[in-house]
């Protein structure tokens, strides 16, 4: 194995990726025994960060048989690594682009009348059948067909020669805000939209519509696949809980660099933010915001060394970012973990992430590309 030269690292523990995915099938398979919905494994984004190859084929040895990603790139580096499963396209498709869709047999979202076209004249011009996706808009107001005027928009797209449908999907906007009312507006209009669409005549196998976040608030959406993404990476949507046996993924550690002692009065990293008010010991870790370490951080998070809470203070620079050890007694070569568990605390990224304003979504796909991704 090649050496490591930098010590922050990203591991990513595929037996809990493995044991997520199956304990989301157990629920489901518990919650509902008869007529168990499927699992459509959300990989975009490199696999939330973790890296898409491995954890593709990961998800694909536990049992997955329909992955999905963001665009057709995304599809092809998962065909490239080996994945044999069915592939979803979420996203919309650069029209002058759709080569991919059939070299790495990549079932494609049709979410309008020009991708409806585009899709069927690259088809034809291969004389191939494409099974397709049909999504449709229930108020999230981004991708996909309106809901309210499918009889107007969709008997083109019906007729396509070339164009089977496969399955109809929606997309919640609040699923993850239980006081908000659109999510149950949603669901209304999507029913309304599968009746609409039985009218047109359209028989797709199958229909979804449940995140992470619908999964565990109301098997109502789980209809006949639930989609999720965050949870199989061991995180629950804020401020949702569940009973889901979830194991974390993903643990982002690194080593303290140097040690060096502040007289109190003395200030630490750009804009002199952090001042000390008694003698200090701080602890510089190489992990930046070059490496997705939020700026927000400082002042305000904490990274874990000697099996301690060290606050982040001073400044989140691009390389390195500042702890105050005060009284930890840490040495250079210590190991910090930000995020995960070191000793009985653990700092994961829901915590991170509602520490500095964001989500943990955005935690783990920001995790630097000059992070290596360690597999065990
Ligand atoms: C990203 C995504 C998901 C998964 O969302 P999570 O909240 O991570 O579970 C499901 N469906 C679509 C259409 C998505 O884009």
């Amino acid at each position: 194995m090649a050496e490591r030269i930098r010590p922050t690292v990203a591991r990513v523990d595929l037996g809990a990726l493995k044991s997520n995915y199956r304990a989301i099938v157990d629920h489901l398979s518990r919650e509902r025994p008869v007529g168990m919905p499927g699992v459509i494994a959300v990989v975009k984004a490199n696999a939330y960060g973790h890296g898409a190859a491995q954890v593709g084929r990961a998800l694909e040895d536990a049992g997955a048989d329909l992955l999905a990603c963001a665009d057709i790139e995304e599809g092809a580096a998962l065909r490239a690594a080996g994945v044999r499963a069915e592939i979803l396209i979420f996203g919309a498709l650069s029209v002058s682009d759709l080569d991919g869709l059939f070299d790495c047999r990549l079932t494609p979202t049709i979410s309008s009348p020009g991708a409806a076209r585009a899709v069927q004249a690259a088809a034809a011009r291969r004389t191939q059948r494409l099974r397709y996706h049909l999504k449709i808009d229930t108020g999230m107001n981004r991708l996909g067909f309106r809901f309210d005027n499918l009889r107007r928009t969709l008997p083109e797209l019906l007729r396509s020669e070339n164009l089977d449908l496969d399955a109809v999907f929606t997309h919640f906007a609040t699923a993850d805000d239980p006081a908000s009312s659109l999510f149950d507006e949603q669901r209304r209009r999507f029913d309304q939209a599968l009746a609409d669409l039985n009218v047109l005549g359209a028989r797709p196998r199958y229909r979804h519509a449940a995140n992470s976040a619908a999964l565990v608030r109301d098997p109502r959406v789980w209809f006949d696949r639930v989609r999720p993404g965050l949870l199989l990476y061991g995180m629950v949507p804020p401020p949702l809980t569940s009973t889901i046996a979830l194991a974390p993924v993903m643990t982002l550690a690194s080593r303290v660099t140097a040690v060096k002692g502040m007289r109190a009065g003395e200030v630490t990293g750009y804009g002199a933010r952090f001042a000390a008010t008694r003698p200090t010991t701080i602890a510089i870790v190489p992990a930046g915001y070059a490496d997705g370490l939020d700026l927000r951080l400082a002042g305000r998070g904490a990274v874990l060394i000697r099996g301690r809470r060290a606050p982040i203070v001073g400044s989140v620079c691009m390389d390195m970012l500042m702890a105050d050890v005060t009284g930890l007694d840490a040495s250079p070569g210590d190991e910090v973990v930000i995020i995960g568990r070191q000793g009985s605390d653990t700092i994961d990224a829901r915590e991170m992430a509602d520490t500095i304003g964001s989500i943990p979504w955005e935690i783990v796909c920001r995790v630097g590309s000059r992070i290596e991704r360690v597999y065990a």
